[in-house]
This record gives C-alpha cells, sequence and structure tokens, in this order.
C-alpha cells in the first residue's frame, strides 16, 4: 500500500503575499532533513504539503520523527493513497487502519470532498465508509460526538488519502524566514533551550562557545556539540565558533575586583560574541539568561552585562522558572546532556560574593583599566569552526 506524509502548514498562512517565499523555506527544510533517509517528492497545495516517499523501502517512521521537528507546520498525518474510486476508498480503509480500529470501541468517519467531481458528497463517503468498517469489525459502535478514533478520507484534487489521528507538529515558523542571530551556548540546561526558542520563530543559528582550557576540559566542549547536534534536529545544520577564552578569563582573575569577575567576563563575552554575529550576518545575540536566577542575572546585572554590545540581544527565557525550562528540555532531548558534570568558563574563578546590584560606570572603569583588547582581537583571530550536523547525533 502506498502511503504519503500530509502536513499541514500554520502561522505561514498568516503571511499574505510572503506565503509563497515562507513555503519555499519550509520546503527546502524539509527535503534537507529528509534527504539521508531517500528521495521524496514535496508539492503544495491548498494549506498542505505533500511529502511522496519515491521508493518502497524508505522509512516512514523515522521520517515521521523528522517531520515533527521541523518549524512551521501545525499537525501532520500519516495517510495511504488509494484512487479516487468509492471502491478502492471502501477496500482501503479497514484494511489500512485495521489495528487501530480493532482495539477502539467507538468511531467516526470524517470526510472532505476537495475535488467537488468526485460523485458522492462528503456525508455519502461517511455513510458509506462507516458502514464498510461496521460490516469488517462488528464490535465498533459509531460515536458521533466523542468518538475513540476518527477514520479521515480526504478526496483531493491528486488522489484520495485515508488517515487516522493527525499528529501535533513542531508549530512555529519556517527556519530561515526570521534571519539570523548568534546563540550563546554553554554546557547548561538553559542556552540550549534558548535556541530551540528562537529557531522556533524561524531564526537561523550560529553558536558561540567560551572555553576556557585546561580549566574547562575537551569533554566540556564536546559536550556542547552534542548538544547543538540536538538543537539541529529542530534548527538544522548550524555553525559553531569556539573562542578561546582562557588569557582573557587570567587577566580578569588578575587585574579586576573579585566581586566583579563574573560581569566583566560576561561583558566581554557580549562583546566578543557581536563581533563574531557581525562577521556571520547575525542580526542578534541570544542567551540563556532568566530574571533573578543567579547574581549575574538580576535586573542590575543584566542592564550592565546588556550595555557591552550595541546589538539586539534576545533572551528568550527571561521570564520561565527553572523547572518550565528543564520541562523544555526533556523534550528536545537535552536535558539528560547538559546535566553531565563538566566545568563550564562561568564556573571557573567564580567570585565568592559577587556584586548582585553592580554600578555599570564601575564595572566600566574596572573593565577598561587592565584593557582587554589585544586579547580580544587575539580571541577573535583564533576561532575554531566546527560545522553542526543533527545527522552526526
Ligand atoms: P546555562 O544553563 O545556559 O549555562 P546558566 O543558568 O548556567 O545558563 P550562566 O552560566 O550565568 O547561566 O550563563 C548565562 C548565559 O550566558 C547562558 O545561558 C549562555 O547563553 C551564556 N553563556 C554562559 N557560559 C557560556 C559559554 N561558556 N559560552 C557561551 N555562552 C555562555
Ligand atoms: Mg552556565
Amino acid at each position: 500500500m502506498k502511503e504519503i506524509l500530509l502536513l499541514k502548514d500554520g502561522e505561514i498562512v498568516l503571511k499574505g503575499l510572503n506565503r509563497r517565499s515562507f513555503e519555499d523555506v519550509l520546503k527546502k527544510n524539509l527535503k534537507n532533513t529528509l534527504r539521508s533517509l531517500g528521495r521524496f517528492e514535496i508539492t503544495s497545495a491548498q494549506s498542505t504539503i505533500y511529502v511522496k516517499p519515491l521508493s518502497d523501502d524508505i522509512d516512514l517512521d523515522e521520517a515521521c520523527d523528522r517531520v515533527s521537528k521541523v518549524f512551521g507546520i501545525v499537525a501532520f498525518s500519516r495517510a495511504a493513497v488509494c484512487e479516487k474510486t468509492i471502491d478502492d476508498i471502501l477496500s482501503t480503509a479497514p484494511e489500512y487502519l485495521a489495528k487501530e480500529l480493532s482495539f477502539a470501541k467507538t468511531f467516526k468517519v470524517e470526510a472532505k470532498r476537495s475535488d467537488k467531481k468526485f460523485p458522492l458528497k462528503s456525508p455519502e463517503i461517511c455513510r458509506e465508509v462507516g458502514g464498510e468498517i461496521l460490516s469488517k469489525f462488528p464490535h465498533l459502535r459509531v460515536d458521533v460526538h466523542n468518538p475513540e478514533l476518527i477514520v479521515n478520507v480526504e478526496v483531493r484534487d491528486f488522489g484520495a488519502y485515508i488517515h487516522g489521528e493527525p499528529r501535533k507538529g513542531a508549530g512555529g515558523i519556517p527556519v530561515g524566514t526570521g534571519g539570523k542571530a548568534a546563540i550563546l551556548i554553554s554546557g547548561g540546561i538553559d542556552s540550549p533551550v534558548a535556541a530551540y526558542m528562537m529557531a522556533k520563530r524561524g531564526i537561523q543559528l550560529t553558536a558561540v562557545h567560551f572555553a576556557s582550557p585546561p580549566y574547562t576540559s575537551r569533554r566540556a566542549e564536546d559536550k556542547v556539540v552534542r548538544l547543538l547536534r540536538k538543537v539541529s534536529k529542530y534548527a538544522g545544520p548550524m555553525k559553531m565558533y569556539t573562542v578561546p577564552f582562557t588569557k582573557i578569563q587570567e587577566k580578569i582573575k588578575d587585574e579586576c575586583p573579585e566581586e566583579l569577575f563574573t560581569i566583566i567576563m560576561r561583558r566581554l563575552m557580549m562583546q566578543i560574541s557581536s563581533n563574531v554575529a557581525q562577521q556571520n550576518e547575525c542580526f542578534a545575540l541570544i542567551t540563556g539568561e532568566s530574571l533573578g536566577q543567579v547574581a549575574s542575572q538580576t535586573i542590575g546585572a543584566l542592564a550592565c552585562t546588556d550595555d557591552a554590545s550595541d546589538m539586539l540581544v534576545f533572551r528568550p527565557l527571561i521570564g520561565m522558572d527553572k523547572q518550565e525550562i528543564i520541562d523544555i528540555s526533556y523534550k528536545i532531548d537535552t536535558y539528560d546532556i547538559s546535566i553531565e558534570p563538566y566545568e563550564d568558563c562561568c564556573t571557573v574563578f567564580t567570585p565568592k560574593h559577587p556584586r548582585t546590584r553592580p554600578v555599570l560606570k564601575y564595572v566600566i572603569e574596572a573593565q577598561e583599566k587592565p584593557g582587554f583588547e589585544p586579547l580580544i582581537e587575539e580571541a577573535l583571530a583564533n576561532l575554531k569552526l566546527t560545522y553542526i550536523s543533527a545527522e552526526d547525533d
């Protein structure tokens, strides 16, 4: 039996004249995520995208799993394709949904007929298919109000399709339609979630990670790579820049007041990241900061961090509780990696009593006195580039 995936596009419906270009990006993203599974034909009509496998040996379970992570799709169904004749519909429906039908106690049929040339009207299709199912599965009862299973029959321009309950899609808008931004990624729980949330709004990501060997290990950096591969399942492939941060952190430790270590480090991270971001045509920075979570994320500390760069900064977790962030990290499968215990550069040289209400003027003075420009230039000249792809997960 031939199968197809029918995808319902979501918010892009709202985009008026831009709709075509949104849909083109969505189709390209689908093509990219499915490429390694085999060949597919991807077309669209009437707010539905048709993903048709072009050979019989394609793993459609895996295809559904990948499609479920593509932003811009609200719902999708794996459906049987049949000829546009009532006979074929009647023989396909009970066979294709046999397993679901034998487990359910009640069902109903819903029919959509967008091809008005089809001789039966929707209520007639429902009646015929319902009758056929009842004759094959006599334990079933029809319940039009609260059925356990809905059998969907869609008669469209290019064929007829049978499917059960549609699955929920990833929502959001297609990655790449919202411009580019740089995510400051640590090995923690928060920043991968922040990355996911902005990708969901159509942003294409470039990742920036600060590493301070030997205080941070090779494995800490590898952990970030593995986290980004998980994020890539939603956000698509991306570049990751690793910034050598050791000398800068040592200079902070040697020449800045201890209670301002973290805040000055965060300012330098923002400065360096905005430089990397500009080189990569990014319009904004993204961080995993959440108001009040730690000393460097009080309103005053964030104001001092924010001052360090002119670039727009997105902080999608700002109003979220830790548990809400953790729930998303479970969903995107980053939690288990995030809790692996490797040092992050943020936990190297942490002050015993960080300032929770830093005064910007003094912070700037304390940062300017030693002067970090030569070291910033050196770090920017020694960035390491890694290509991240979900395929390597
Ligand atoms: P996370 O769980 O994302 O590490 P956190 O709660 O531990 O966040 P901080 O360590 O204060 O908070 O970091 C705040 C934000 O700064 C992170 O969410 C991330 O965006 C950025 N950041 C922290 N460490 C690094 C790093 N080593 N490289 C790049 N960005 C970082
Ligand atoms: Mg952290």
